[in-house]
């Protein structure tokens, strides 16, 4: 027997798989909202407890699902978003990979109801370790709703590697700031423990920011806009007296999606140079949007990293914008480093 070679149980893949999708509750929180938003929700419940390791719970006004979708949801590269690799070079959603809900179900104890508007009844699967324990028919909202508890408890590894709740919810938190700061259409309610720590009604962006960082935040900011062939800017940088010496509120978004970007993110330090102090971050919130084939989001499972093609017009570009608005909102203190 020469031959030593097999192929994975779907079990165990979705559960390697897992490793790079679900780093911690926070993750799981990402991807259940990045599904709602692509099904189309205007409104969107979070409900968390014990920083997530008791339960995390998506409650969506979507689309909902079929029976039949209900239960692939739950597969490996099963997605209603692609269906070609060609589709990968103009991505409208924020799910393509069909990765996350298996990742999910293959970790945690998931339950999911969901019901599509034109059929009266839905469906309520319960999935553990990628075993389905049930599956019926129930009477249900339109929209779905999917709850995880017992994340990792088939990897104690990973259970004991979770933090305090609190930093669990700091992490949760953030994630669920990066979506309902480019989402001010859809209406968001967190819940932590019982109480309700968000209640964030359909606004413009800008209200949006206040609604989330708090109403002394309007004051802060001074807006940015800018359209050419290569990008859509705009969004609010923080006026340079509110810059901090810690990272504060520095957010990037490309076509809807947060990411992360330390090349753009000095575009913006350097366009702030002189204006506030070396060691200090300049706070903003900055909306790129560019040609989706422009943009390659598929180099890292999480997506925040991307890769944009003309990455170096992008930088001179926010540069400049950022400058000019400085200039124009004459919002230049003088500092005076020597003291
Ligand atoms: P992806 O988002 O990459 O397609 P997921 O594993 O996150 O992969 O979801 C698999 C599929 O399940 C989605 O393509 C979608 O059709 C369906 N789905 C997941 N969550 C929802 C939801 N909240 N509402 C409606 N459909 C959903
Ligand atoms: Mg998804």
């Amino acid at each position: 027997m020469a031959d030593i070679i097999k192929l994975l149980p779907d079990h165990v893949a979705n559960q390697i798989a897992a490793g790079e999708v679900v780093q911690r509750p926070a993750s799981v929180v990402k991807e259940l909202l990045e599904n709602a938003i692509d099904a189309g929700a205007t409104l969107i419940k979070l409900i968390v407890k014990d920083g997530g390791k008791a339960l995390l719970q998506v409650v969506d006004n979507g689309k909902g699902m079929s029976e039949t979708d209900a239960r692939l949801s739950f597969e490996r590269h099963a997605t209603s978003k692609i269906s070609s690799a060609q589709d990968l070079f103009n991505l409208q959603t924020k799910g393509f990979r069909g990765e996350a809900l298996a990742s999910i179900a293959a970790i945690a104890h998931v339950d999911m109801l969901t019901r599509i508007e034109d059929m009266e009844v839905g469906t309520h699967i319960k999935i553990e370790g990628s075993k389905v324990v049930s599956q019926e028919v129930v009477a249900t909202p339109k929209g779905t709703s999917i709850s995880v508890k017992n994340l990792f408890f088939n990897i104690p590894a990973r259970r004991n590697f979770l933090k305090s709740n609190q930093v669990e919810l700091r992490h949760i938190t953030d994630e669920f700031h990066r979506v309902a700061l480019v989402h001010p259409n859809i209406e968001f309610h967190f819940y932590n423990n019982g109480s309700e720590i968000f209640n964030l009604p359909k606004v413009n962006y800008r209200q949006r920011i206040a609604h989330v960082f708090g109403s002394r935040m309007t004051e802060r900011l001074v807006p940015v806009e800018e359209e050419t062939e290569v990008v859509n800017i705009s969004g609010f940088i923080c006026k340079p007296e509110y810059a901090k010496k810690s990272r504060g509120e520095q957010f990037f978004f490309a076509n809807n999606r947060f990411i992360k970007s330390p090349y753009l993110h000095h575009a913006v330090v350097v366009a702030f140079e002189g204006l506030i102090k070396p060691d200090a971050f300049p706070g903003y919130f900055i909306y790129l949007e560019v040609d989706p084939k422009s943009i390659d989001i598929n180099i890292h499972p999480t997506k925040t990293e991307v890769k944009f093609d003309d990455e170096h017009a992008l930088y001179a570009m926010l540069r400049s914008t950022i400058k000019h608005s400085l200039g124009q909102f004459n919002v230049a203190p003088i500092l005076d480093f020597e003291h």
